[in-house]
């Protein structure tokens, strides 16, 4: 891909697996369902503020737990129907028996939803626990690609770990799951958040090296306060980088100064991997859209076409 070609305005009513297919890179944002009246008033002023860079995409979380699914399948239609935008719908097998998943897929799929997420998602309650599946529903997440490939024309993406899985005992069986996921007709991939680039090439290299061409979109969360340096670890499980905690410990009085370096950190991780050619980029907004904008501002991608 040409370093420097970014979807366009036009792109949007295609599948990500077109745009990725067209050679375009990829610039999206995720948010999470919200779950109050005010919670929802946050999600769509931020939502409507990156309308206004006209993403490829921009994707709503499901809830641990399956928790969250109406208010994932109402922000996530309402994305399609109201705004400019091209939904990504998240989608775990969680607590949801195959019947019911064909029927969220139904839905999705009504609201003119093309594009969805796979996953299979964590045990309610505690992520690391064990994972138990619904009696009459699926194992894991290349079921859901079978499912939702088998219910219509969906163009489907998964979850990938560059720090490996955190259940997965070894990277090469990770890898053959990964792969499982693609073969079973995934189009495109999603990382989890991670700090060193290294981490997302070396996963990049390890599923070239298993012949999976699936492109891999990386995943950025920038730290905009000190509470995140422990969420991160409970979120990821991804390492976090001793160096920017301790920067940022420096100045945890000074919230603006916490900001700014989380800003210039994750900026500088985006540019390392745009200078590797990675197919996309996917921010995590919090439901918040400046600190994604303000890298997407310093990576001067708010100016494409
Ligand atoms: P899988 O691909 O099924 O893998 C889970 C584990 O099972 C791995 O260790 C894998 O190696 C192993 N495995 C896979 N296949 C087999 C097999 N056939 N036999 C034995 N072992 C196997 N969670 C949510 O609840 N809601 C969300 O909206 C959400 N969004 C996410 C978005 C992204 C980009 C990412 C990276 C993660 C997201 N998650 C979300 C978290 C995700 O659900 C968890 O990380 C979950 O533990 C793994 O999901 P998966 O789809 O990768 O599962």
């Amino acid at each position: 891909m040409a370093l420097g070609t970014a979807s366009t305005r036009t792109d949007r009513a295609r599948t990500v697996r077109d745009l990725l297919a067209s050679g375009k890179r990829s610039y999206s944002f995720e948010f999470a369902a919200p779950k109050t009246e005010k919670g929802e008033r946050t999600l769509w002023n931020a939502i409507r503020r990156i309308e206004a860079v006209a993403p490829t995409f921009v994707s709503v979380t499901y809830g641990a737990g399956g928790t969250s699914r109406d208010g994932t399948v109402r922000a996530t239609e309402r994305i399609a129907t109201d705004t400019t935008l091209t939904p990504v719908a998240h989608l775990t097998a969680v607590n949801h028996s195959t019947a019911e998943l064909r029927n969220i897929i139904g839905q999705y799929a009504g609201a003119g939803i093309r594009n969805m997420l796979a996953l299979r998602g964590d045990p309610p309650g505690d992520p690391m626990g064990e994972w138990v599946r619904h009696p009459d529903g699926i194992g894991h997440a290349a079921d859901l690609v079978r499912l939702i490939k088998e219910s219509g024309d969906f163009c489907v993406g998964v979850a990938a770990f560059p720090e490996m899985h955190p259940r997965s005992t070894d990277w090469d069986t990770d890898i053959r799951h990964f792969v499982d996921k693609c073969r079973a007709g995934a189009d495109f991939a999603i990382t989890q958040m991670f700090f060193y680039p290294e981490d997302y090439f070396r996963l990049r290299d390890r599923v070239d090296a298993a012949g999976c061409p699936t492109p891999i979109i990386p995943e950025i969360m920038p730290v905009t306060n000190v509470r995140q340096i422990e969420r991160f670890a409970q979120l990821s499980n991804a390492a976090f980088p001793p160096e920017l905690a301790e920067r940022i410990l420096a100045v945890k009085d000074d919230p603006a100064a916490v900001r700014s370096i989380g800003i210039e950190y994750a900026t500088d991780l985006c540019a390392r991997l745009m200078a590797e050619d990675v197919p996309g980029l996917h921010f995590i907004t919090l439901n918040h859209s400046t600190a994604t904008l303000e890298i997407y501002e310093n990576l001067g991608l708010h100016q494409r076409p």
